[in-house]
């Protein structure tokens, strides 16, 4: 079953699944993505601060699919918010990666304290049109902070990622996203080390369907409308979590997982508005 695709608010298509890629790095990691992508997918996230864009770059190359075919994500940090730090930070990707532009480039975190991000925001608007960069977005954003680039760029982010599995849902901001026409993206979907695997609320659905808890969670994030990028560097595990597209879950059981959800649930306490990420 082929991967559905999102459209997003700048006219660009978005895979509805990606793979994750934090913690693949060197001759293993670049093995993996490459496997990853012999498996069907078509959206590769990546950062400056996973160390591993060369690997990203190098599995895109050695898998022998058109680059067109094959959608890249980076995240600017936050030691980069400044905006002539922000255009070097990205051309600095691009020569790491191999490419001559990003299908997606977010900012990291907010790191409001610094007071940048509206700086990093209007670089990529700017990167976007000399098009190094197809669509740009965000990582991490509250609403507030939401606000504030549309207000002081006119410029929505296509996306927001964000941290979301079903200990922590997000309804808010998903609510927030659907208001401002922005694609949710889920990190950590599956919940990390804390993935609630055993929760009768997973554990059952699996059941009824013939799928496994990991498929249950991230059927769960397609039904909300958010784009899971889970990583897995063994081929097996890549090639369950992407077939998701085969079975829906009905409203009680998406509800179900969603009720799992705990105003503590967040994997590291990781708040936008006071953890912050150089
Ligand atoms: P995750 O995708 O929720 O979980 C990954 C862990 O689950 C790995 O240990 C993986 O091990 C295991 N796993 C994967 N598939 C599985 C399956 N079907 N059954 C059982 N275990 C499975 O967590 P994550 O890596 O933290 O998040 C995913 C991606 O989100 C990251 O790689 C990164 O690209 C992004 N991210 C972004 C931010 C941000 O601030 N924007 C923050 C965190 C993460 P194996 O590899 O052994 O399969």
């Amino acid at each position: 079953m082929g991967i559905p695709t999102y459209l997003l608010n700048d006219g660009r298509h978005l895979p509805a699944i990606g793979l994750g890629t934090y913690g693949l790095r060197g001759e293993a990691g670049t093995t993996a993505i490459v496997s990853a992508l012999e498996q069907g997918y078509r959206l590769l996230d990546t950062a400056v601060n996973y160390e591993n864009e060369a690997e990203v770059g190098e599995a895109i190359r050695r898998s022998g699919l058109p680059r067109a075919e094959v959608l890249v994500t980076s995240k600017i940090p936050g030691r980069h918010h400044r905006y002539d730090d922000a255009v070097a930070s990205t051309r600095a990707s691009l020569e790491r990666l191999g490419l001559d532009h990003l299908d997606l480039h977010l900012i990291h975190w907010p790191n409001p304290s610094q007071g940048l991000f509206v700086e990093a925001w209007q670089a990529l608007v700017d990167l976007r049109e000399q098009g190094l960069v197809r669509s740009i977005g965000v990582s991490n954003f509250t609403q507030a902070h939401l606000e504030r680039l549309v207000a002081e760029t006119g410029v929505a982010p296509a996306v927001n990622q964000i941290e979301l599995h079903p200990a922590f849902p997000q309804a808010e901001m998903r609510a927030v996203h659907a208001e401002l026409g922005i694609r949710t993206e889920s990190w950590s979907p599956l919940g990390k080390r804390q993935a609630q695997y055993d929760a009768p609320a997973v554990r059952a659905t699996a059941e009824a369907h013939g799928v496994t808890p990991a498929q249950v969670i991230l059927r769960w994030h397609h039904q909300l409308g958010s784009v899971p990028i889970p990583k897995s560097g063994d081929p097996a595990r890549q090639a369950a979590n992407l077939d998701v597209f085969g079975f829906t879950l009905s409203e009680a059981e998406v509800a179900a997982v969603t009720a799992l959800g705990r105003p503590d649930g967040r994997l590291f306490g990781g708040d936008p508005d006071v953890h912050e990420e150089m």
